[in-house]
């Protein structure tokens, strides 16, 4: 899953909203199927409440490499 900025002028997924996206989630083999476009204010607002149960773990890489960073 990855979240892109979108170019697209299509209105914002999220019910009650009527602005246009910003950002559209990619998604392949998740819950849902295709993409999901959402306004920046859905998608602050959702990243706040994801922020809530997940802490954010950039600071730290995914995986180990074969050694030190050169
Ligand atoms: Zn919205």
């Amino acid at each position: 899953m990855i979240v892109e900025k979108t170019k697209h002028k299509i209105k914002c997924d999220a019910s009650g909203c009527n602005n246009i996206a910003d950002y559209t989630i990619v998604n392949k083999k998740f819950v849902f199927d295709g993409n999901v476009y959402l306004c920046k204010d859905c998608i602050t607002a959702l990243y706040g409440e994801i922020s809530r149960y997940i802490t954010p773990k950039s600071l730290k890489p995914l995986y180990k490499k074969g050694g030190k960073d050169e």
